[in-house]
């Protein structure tokens, strides 16, 4: 266990707010001819267009704030969509990283290496669970998942052949690869990449019922996002997850929750799960695994699950390498502790009840989420979710739009109050 300092003392020292720096701007603020616009043009001339970004050009980060090629500074609220938890430029996890790149970086999953075990060990702790499957990004731990699943259902539940069906939730997000897109409700994500691979259900999320209607013998597992992240931020009814769980064990069918967003303190728990005291029977984790340094993602649960695979029957080149372990190491040592999560239940509270008050005064029409995680949709009136964040991004905040009138906010769990009450200053300002 470790004993370095405080981890919050270090983000939000030096970077306070409104006093030093300029804060905020946009590129059509700034002559013709800015590096950002530059940047900018050079960019959509060579690289694919499956982005939007905001017209900001990141050149250095620390803590919660980002610093762009003009010299001015941003709150990041947005915390790459909870890759980065732990704040930019975290010191424990930038010194773990540094150590190990000196060592050994990468040896290939042909060989041990001596980083692996104790990773695998420490975040099957985290989770109360006896195996972990290494992978990088997210949609791989999903991709791993449902291979899990599959070969569970055939192999131990007694599915028929080519017969599994993996029960999804509408709205869901779970990543972009062409099976994962397949069981997507998302056109935009979906259309033109078919066709599709088949054996999946899709049911109304939140909807116990259908859920129920839609499990049949030949059903291996339900595959949710305890709270959809990219869907707006949207909490399931109470009990709901809880009746998944009672289900799913009645039925004889894997529980996987896709915690990759919601997972690793950023409800205020260390899974969104735990809210409601379920504990499913596959966890997905990704995002914050790497510490906002590298891709790292797991598949974690016991061996009568993950125990299905045997050698050559799934992996990763890069999978659990020693430079990805030594970080997700570090990140599952900050989390044992449970200062990150009490970090998030408290700012969180505040959040919510700060963004509660513009509901109030009708200038928002929702506000959901869960500890240091908000979706706040936009009041028509007060404009579209992307006019919304451009003009926070001129006060010098960044957040994220969704589905219109949707804002994502999730700052860095290491955010000073003052940070957060300025950045909440600005929306203020912004819906005034
Ligand atoms: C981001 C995300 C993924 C996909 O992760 P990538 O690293 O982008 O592949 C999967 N599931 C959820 C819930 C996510 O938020």
């Amino acid at each position: 266990m470790s004993t370095m300092p405080t981890p919050f003392a270090s983000p939000s020292a030096g970077s306070s707010a409104p006093s030093s720096g300029t804060i905020g701007g946009s590129a059509t603020s700034s002559a013709t001819g800015s590096a950002t616009e530059k940047f900018i043009a050079s960019a959509e001339a060579h690289s694919a267009h499956n982005y939007h970004p905001l017209p900001i050009v990141v050149a250095s980060a620390e803590g919660a704030w980002m610093t762009d090629v003009e010299g001015r500074r941003y709150l990041d609220m947005l915390a790459g969509y909870s890759a980065l938890n732990f704040g930019h430029g975290n010191r424990r996890l930038i010194e773990a990283a540094k150590a190990q790149l000196d060592r050994v970086t990468l040896t290939s999953r042909a060989f041990h290496h001596d980083r692996f075990a104790e990773f695998c060990t420490r975040l099957a702790e985290l989770c109360g669970k006896e195996m972990v499957l290494p992978m990088n990004t997210g949609a791989e731990a999903v991709e791993t998942a449902v291979k899990t699943a599959r070969k569970w259902g055939y192999r131990v539940k007694g599915v028929p052949d080519g017969r599994a069906k993996i029960v999804v939730a509408a709205e869901n997000f779970h990543g972009r690869t062409t099976t994962i897109v397949s069981f997507s409700t998302d056109e935009e994500a979906r259309a033109d990449f078919g066709p599709y691979t088949p054996g999946f259900e899709i049911v109304p999320y939140g909807d116990l019922a259908a859920l129920r209607a839609a499990v049949t013998d030949e059903t291996v597992a339900v595959l949710l996002e305890p709270i959809q992240g990219e869907a707006g931020v949207l909490v399931p009814p109470a009990g709901y997850l809880a009746g998944v769980r009672a289900l799913t064990r009645e039925r004889g069918v894997l529980f996987m929750a896709d915690e990759i967003q919601s997972g690793l303190g950023r409800t205020g728990r260390t899974f969104a799960c735990e809210h409601e005291g379920v504990v499913p029977d596959v966890y997905l984790l990704g995002k914050a695994l790497g510490g906002g340094v590298v891709p790292v993602s797991a598949v974690v649960a016991d061996a009568d699950v993950l125990g299905v695979f045997k050698p050559g029957e799934h992996g990763s080149t890069f999978g659990g390498n020693p430079l990805a372990c030594a970080v997700g190491l570090e990140v599952v040592d900050m989390l044992s502790t449970g200062e990150f999560q009490q970090r998030a239940t408290e700012l969180g509270d505040h959040l919510h009840a700060e963004l509660g008050l513009l509901t109030g005064a009708g200038k928002v029409t929702e506000v959901r989420g869960r500890g240091l995680w908000a979706g706040v949709d936009i009041a028509p009136s007060h404009g579209t979710g992307r006019e919304v964040s451009e003009k926070l991004m001129e006060r010098g905040v960044l957040v994220k739009d969704t589905h219109g009138a949707t804002i994502r906010i999730a700052p860095p769990l290491v955010i000073s109050k003052e940070d957060l009450d300025w950045g909440l200053d600005q929306l203020r300002a912004v819906l005034s």
